[in-house]
């Protein structure tokens, strides 16, 4: 016999696809709720049984699929009324639901919690350990720990990019347009910050460089702004489950000066990548006019990124 409380928690038992209204039976049970209706039938169980049994051979029965079941259950098949109380571990004790339950009469059921009683099947579903119940601060918090825990595999990469300056008024660093006496030769937008980042995201992978996702021969990367490689680069992260821990780029020239823009570098890299502007560093140094960065020649970055993946990552 399968029970299951249904439109304003009348009793039913359920039958085949119908329910049948049972709730006459309980009358007598002095219930605030449905688990005062549960308790009642439970403790007088063997004169219920017979009761319930003969009420729903007599009542009409309403289609299930017609009935607001409380709690709300997603298949009429998974119904086996207030239903079990489980083991931790996701096993049924037998029969130790209706003694669990007697035991701590205090209990309150509530959605989604389940008891089973005499001469019902429980209905078992395929669980999974991981999905666990979070209602209070605490359990959210373990949650996160849990799951920041579990992409315990931290790799490093590194990224290097040189760009050698041009006619022009303006270069892109990190994702922002600084004006600038000289432009900056390359076949995108140039951007040396950026593509030293999306080398290091790759790098962390093991996932190739940017030449050879976005090679320089062909004419859809000509002038095109750095931003998709960098999202590019945070999408394959994504993609195997992991998350940016960290990015870091130092740029290296004489001119312009970087410092006046680190923080707008630092923003816009931060929302190109997905991530807090806290996880992103911006740095500039000069070469102290030696090579070919102290002369003007060109800019220089360097990169490091480290992501998080899972273990069963590739
Ligand atoms: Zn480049």
């Amino acid at each position: 016999m399968k029970l299951a409380f249904f439109d304003n928690y009348k009793l039913g038992v359920v039958v085949g696809d119908k329910i049948v209204d049972v709730s006459a039976v309980t009358k007598g049970i002095k219930a605030l709720g449905p688990q005062d209706v549960i308790r009642g039938v439970i403790e007088k169980w063997s004169s219920y049984k017979g009761k319930l049994a003969a009420a729903a051979k007599k009542g009409k029965g309403k289609p299930l699929a017609k009935v607001k079941l409380r709690p709300p259950l997603p298949k009429p098949e998974n119904i086996i009324c207030m239903a079990v109380n489980y083991m931790e571990d996701g096993t049924l004790p037998e029969p130790a639901p209706i003694n669990a339950f007697m035991k701590s009469p205090s209990a309150v059921i509530g959605d989604g919690d389940t008891m089973v009683l005499p001469d019902m099947a429980a209905s078992v579903f395929e669980g999974e350990a991981g999905n666990v119940k979070l209602t209070t601060n605490d359990d959210f918090a373990r949650a996160e720990i849990v799951r920041y825990s579990a992409l315990a595999d931290v790799r490093t990469g590194n990224g290097f990019d040189v760009h050698a300056f041009a006619d022009g008024d303006h270069v892109m660093l990190g994702g922002v347009r600084i004006p600038h006496s000289r432009g900056v030769t390359g076949h995108s937008d140039a951007d040396v910050a950026l593509h030293a980042l999306v080398d290091a995201i790759l790098g962390a992978l093991a996932d190739g460089d940017i030449g050879q996702h976005f090679p320089p021969s062909d004419p859809q990367w000509k002038g095109a702004s750095s931003d998709r490689f960098l999202a590019f680069a945070c999408e394959r992260v994504r993609a195997r489950g992991g998350m940016i821990a960290n990015l870091d780029v130092t740029v290296v020239c004489e001119a312009p000066r970087v410092s006046p823009h680190r923080d707008a570098m630092r923003e816009r890299i931060a929302a190109i990548a997905g991530i807090s502007a806290s996880r992103v560093a911006v740095k500039a140094t000069t070469s102290e006019k030696l090579g070919f960065t102290g002369r003007g020649e060109g800019l220089v970055a360097m990169a490091t990124a480290t992501v998080r993946l899972p273990w069963s990552a590739p």
